[in-house]
């Protein structure tokens, strides 16, 4: 038999809870089990009938060799010119690398800014995955803690508090993942202006802005003034209903998406190149675009008020979303006896029940999980109330 101890890389590496949550209710469905999946957020919408036929077309006209491998020009200038409208001055395509999906465009940012030692701040809870991959650039994350007053956001005062000269910069993610809060354009902008004041770094993942209840959320590329020491992460695949094209991208200051050009050449090269093309005719359709957008977000809204309103008539904790498609749900307090309720609850729901969550310690909060309305509705609500029964039995 093989014998195999894991390189000092990856001794520590925890698979991703939100895909093995996921994978563990594909399986037990797979074994017959009837399990209501709400576990990893994936749009249960198809992807654009317009998006689709585009593929077909670059299909048919050959797109089945490399690109560069920062992405198609069309593409990046595509993208430069969304953010350029956003941010009010030019963004070219020098600014942009296109990756396969938005985790690498973060794996690049994390690898690339932050080496042994450095400290990042992570607002907790946040995405699993975040934590990973500083751990793999062989940083340190510091998980900064948001109270349920402000719906778990981080203040600058939390931040400041967490500062040291270690500190390197911090990752931003509004809407959030898993909580569903959205910070504000005040709160960005004091966030921002204490960055800049210690010289940090900010990763911004705006993966979930298009899905946005109250009004548009807003992207850290309206709030600075340059693009200095900002990478901002985006892609198609919660917006475009895409995941599985594996679609995303950073913009970032052209010395480092140079530097991340470099890093993609030797680990992936290009991003699928048929992606590419139908990730091009997502972003270069704005009314279809939109149309899609909407259709999506009315759906995701209705679920959510159904879902809140029950969970909330039944006396359990649950933050407000204002984005994204995630309910994050408190299971209990912490003790020595239960010291993940979180996992416990997420375990029983799942044996018992037959419902996927995620546990709330994949995003560094231990009493929390998290549920996805990104499912058919009757699902949602099916499983909003075996969580209700679970809860109270
Ligand atoms: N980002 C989604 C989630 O949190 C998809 C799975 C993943 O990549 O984490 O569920």
């Amino acid at each position: 038999m093989t014998s195999f101890a894991p390189s000092a890389n990856i001794a520590d590496l925890r698979e991703s809870a939100t895909i093995a949550v996921s994978a563990r209710a594909k399986a037990l469905r797979a074994a017959g089990r009837p399990v209501i999946d709400l576990g990893a957020g994936e749009p249960d919408f198809p992807t654009p009938a317009f998006v689709l036929e585009a593929a077909h077309a670059a299909l048919d006209a050959g797109a089945t060799r490399y690109t560069q491998v920062e992405g198609i020009l069309p593409l990046r200038q595509a993208i430069a010119e969304r953010a350029s409208a956003v941010h009010g001055n030019a963004i070219g395509a020098e600014n942009v690398v296109v990756t396969a999906g938005t985790k690498q465009a973060l794996f690049n940012a994390c690898f690339s800014l932050f080496a042994a030692g450095d400290e990042v701040l992570v607002p907790t809870p946040g995405w699993t995955s975040y934590y990973q991959m500083l751990a793999l650039a062989r940083a340190v994350p510091v998980a900064i803690r948001g109270t349920r007053e402000h719906d778990l956001k981080v203040t600058v005062q939390d931040l400041e508090r967490a500062a040291s000269p270690r500190t390197r910069g911090l990752i931003l993610n509004s809407p959030c993942n898993p909580t569903g809060a959205v910070y504000s354009r005040r709160e960005l902008t004091e966030i921002v202006a204490c960055a800049e004041r210690h010289g940090w770094w900010i990763i911004s993942d705006e993966i979930y802005r298009a899905i946005s209840y109250d009004g548009e959320a807003a992207s850290l590329l309206s709030v600075v003034a340059d693009l200095d020491r900002l990478v901002v992460v985006d892609g198609v695949a919660k917006s475009f209903a895409m995941t599985g094209w594996r679609i995303g991208w950073s913009i970032a200051p052209p010395a480092v998406a140079r530097a991340m050009t470099a890093l993609q050449s030797h680990t992936t090269s290009n991003a699928a190149t048929l992606s590419q093309h139908a990730a091009l005719a997502a972003l270069s359709n704005a009314e279809q675009a939109r149309q899609t957008v909407d259709g999506m977000v009315a759906e995701f809204r209705v679920r959510r008020d159904a879902a809140l309103g029950a969970l909330r008539a039944a006396a359990i904790d649950v933050i407000e979303p204002h984005g994204a498609f995630y309910l994050y749900i408190r299971a209990g307090d912490a003790t020595a006896e239960d010291p993940e309720p979180g996992t416990t609850f997420a375990r029983r729901l799942l044996e018992e029940r037959e419902v996927a969550v995620v546990p709330g310690i994949a995003f560094g909060s231990p009493e929390w999980m998290r549920m996805s309305y990104a499912a058919p509705a009757d699902q949602v609500m099916e499983g909003v109330r075996r969580i209700i029964a679970a809860r109270i039995s």
